[in-house]
C-alpha cells in the first residue's frame, strides 16, 4: 500500500530544522497539508519559504509549545483554517546536559517543560477535535535514553520517559475513539542537537551502534510517517526505536 497523506493535515512541533522539519518534509511529499511550527520566527519563515519553493501545501505558525496561550492558538486556528487535525507530531524538544549534582532548577525545569509539558498542552488542546473526529494519529518524539536513562541527561531521560508514560496513557483513554497514540524512539540522529556533542563523546556512541553509523532524520521521518499511516492502525501505545541497534 502507497502511504498517502492527500486531504490530511498534520501539525509538527519544533518543525524549522532537524528531524521534526524532515518528518514534515516527508508528510508534505506524501500530499499532506502541514502546518510548520516553531519558537523562532525567523527559522520558521525559512522553512516556509524552502516548504513553498517546493510547492508543498503548508501553513506556518510561531508556537512555544511551553507557552499554554500559543498552544491553544495552535490547535484552534489549524482546525479553523483547515476544518480537521489527523495528525499531531510531538517533536520539538531540547536538551541541557550536565551531571545532577552540577544542574541547575532551571536546567531541570526548561527540559521537563520542553520535552514533557509541551507534549501535554499540545495534546490536551487538540484531544476534543480528535475525539470529534473519532479518528487520527499522535506521534511523540521520546529518545531511547528515556528507557535507558543517561549520565548526564538526568533532565533530559527524565523529560522523555515521562512521554512515555504520558503517550502510553493516553493511548489507553483514546483508543476507543479509534485514536493511536504511539511514540518514536531514536538513538543518535545527526542533527544540529548532536553536532555540539564533543568528538570522544560521539565516537563511544558509535561503538555502542551495531550497525555502525549515526542515524538521519529521515530514518525518524520514515517510522513516524509509516505509524501515522493505516498501515499501522492496529499499533498503539508503542515505543518504536529507531537507533542502529543501540538498544536492543
Ligand atoms: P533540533 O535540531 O534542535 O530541533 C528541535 C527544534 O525544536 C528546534 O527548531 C528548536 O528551536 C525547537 N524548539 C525548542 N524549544 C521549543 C519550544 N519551546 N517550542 C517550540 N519549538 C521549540 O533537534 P533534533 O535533533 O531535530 O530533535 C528533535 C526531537 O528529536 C527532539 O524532541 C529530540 O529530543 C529528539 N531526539 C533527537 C535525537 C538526536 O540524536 N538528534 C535523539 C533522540 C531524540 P530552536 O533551535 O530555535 O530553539
Amino acid at each position: 500500500m502507497q502511504i498517502d497523506f492527500t486531504n490530511k493535515n498534520v501539525i509538527v512541533t519544533g518543525s524549522s530544522q532537524g528531524i521534526g522539519k524532515k518528518i514534515a518534509e516527508t508528510f508534505a511529499e506524501s500530499g499532506a497539508h502541514v502546518v510548520l511550527t516553531d519558537i523562532d520566527q525567523e527559522t520558521l519563515e525559512k522553512t516556509k519559504n524552502e516548504f513553498e519553493e517546493e510547492g508543498y501545501a503548508c501553513t506556518a505558525q510561531v508556537c512555544n509549545v511551553t507557552n499554554k496561550t500559543e498552544v491553544q492558538k495552535l490547535i484552534k486556528n489549524t482546525y479553523a483554517e483547515l476544518g480537521s487535525l489527523d495528525v499531531l507530531v510531538n517533536n520539538a524538544g531540547i536538551t541541557k546536559d550536565t551531571l545532577l549534582m552540577r544542574m541547575k532548577d532551571e536546567d531541570w525545569d526548561t527540559v521537563i517543560e520542553t520535552n514533557l509539558k509541551g507534549a501535554f498542552l499540545t495534546t490536551r488542546a487538540s484531544i476534543r477535535y480528535f475525539l470529534k473526529q473519532r479518528a487520527g494519529s499522535i506521534i511523540n518524539i521520546s529518545s531511547v535514553v528515556g528507557l535507558t536513562g543517561n549520565a548526564g541527561q538526568s533532565n533530559y531521560s527524565a523529560s522523555k520517559a515521562g512521554l512515555i508514560g504520558l503517550s502510553k496513557s493516553v493511548a489507553q483513554e483514546l483508543a476507543p475513539r479509534n485514536i493511536n497514540v504511539n511514540l518514536v524512539a531514536p538513538g543518535f540522529i545527526k542533527t544540529k542537537m548532536t553536532e555540539k556533542l564533543p568528538e570522544d563523546v560521539k565516537n563511544k556512541y558509535l561503538d555502542n551502534i551495531p550497525l555502525k553509523y549515526f542515524g538521519a532524520p529521515e530514518d525518524v521521518a520514515n517510522t513516524v510517517i509509516f505509524l501515522a499511516s493505516p498501515l499501522a492502525k492496529y499499533i498503539t501505545g508503542q515505543v518504536i526505536k529507531v537507533d542502529g541497534g543501540m538498544v536492543m
